[in-house]
């Protein structure tokens, strides 16, 4: 792979980051992960928005128009001839002496590189996902896509040892989000129940999307938190991300989710995103 570093194009071998990249010390940087399908960037506006509000709350400085970032992602996508897969960019305040403190006129390291994937041939979305549910552990500002990742992936790796895909991560009840991505539940009365947004979550770009587009549809949408209980009792169960779209839930802790397979409403919630993503894409 041709990788992206601080404005260079290097095959991945040769790719460099100081020892002193607070990114690596502090895990002061946030990321961003964008499909691509057909070389095209889904959702592209929604990712770029959440990223200057990530940078924003952390005061690193975005060093690029929209254009020249956008101009980036269509290098990456070229240049690694990406026909299906991902894009990850990552920026860290940069480097310095490690120290707690850190100068306001620090300049920012940026990382890109994308992962092959074939993206509309998921074979996850004809069986669904069985999760565990874990204690929610991360820390409390999680609507900043940080690279602070490790609770999540010792999370992860706790539901592969136990025999799931993936893990629910619950606050005196509540479902916050799965290691990943966002949760969401239709309930025996075809509404779709989603957390509200809040420091509690990510703001997923997906989520945002398939809500406007479950509007759309005519099913109805509430936003509030929900309970393990009401996801074990529900109709539907499902997650989204940017890289996985719609992907059912059949099976959370010991409880079956309707008869164990993927539901209506998911599949057509995963069919009408593609559809229109893919019309929108860039
Ligand atoms: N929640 C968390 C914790 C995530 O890491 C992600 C994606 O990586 C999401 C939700 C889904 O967000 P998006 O739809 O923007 O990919």
């Amino acid at each position: 792979r041709i990788v992206y570093v601080n404005g260079r194009w290097v095959p991945e071998e040769q790719a460099q980051v100081s020892v002193f990249d607070r990114g690596f010390l502090f895990a002061d940087a946030i990321y961003e992960v964008t499909a691509v399908i057909d070389r095209k960037l889904i959702d592209y506006a929604g990712h770029l928005a959440r990223l200057k509000r990530s940078l924003e709350a952390l005061s690193i400085p975005l060093p690029f128009t929209d254009d020249e970032l956008l101009g980036l992602h269509r290098e990456i996508v070229a240049r690694n001839e990406l026909e299906s897969g991902l894009i990850y960019l990552q920026i860290s305040r940069g480097a310095a002496d490690r120290d707690f403190l850190f100068a306001a006129d620090m300049a920012p390291s940026i990382v890109m590189f994308t992962q092959k994937k074939n993206i509309l041939e998921n074979p996850k979305w004809k069986t669904g996902l069985t999760v565990k549910t874990m204690p929610e552990g991360r820390w409390m500002n999680r609507q900043i896509k940080t690279v602070q990742l490790l609770y999540s992936s010792m999370m992860k790796m706790e539901a592969e040892r136990a025999g799931a895909d993936d893990a629910f991560l619950v606050e005196d009840g509540y479902i916050t989000e799965a290691t990943s991505s966002n949760v969401h539940i239709v309930t025996k009365d075809r509404r779709l129940v989603t957390r509200h947004l809040s420091n509690a979550l990510l703001h997923g770009i997906t989520r945002a999307s398939v809500l406007s587009l479950a509007k759309e549809v005519a099913l109805q949408v509430e936003e509030r938190a929900f309970t393990v209980l009401e996801a074990c009792d529900a109709a539907e169960v499902f997650i989204t991300s940017a890289s996985a779209f719609v992907m059912p839930v059949v099976r959370v802790d010991d409880a079956v989710i309707a008869d164990g397979r993927p539901g209506p409403i998911s599949q057509k919630l995963l069919e009408i995103y593609i559809k229109d993503r893919m019309a929108s894409a860039i």
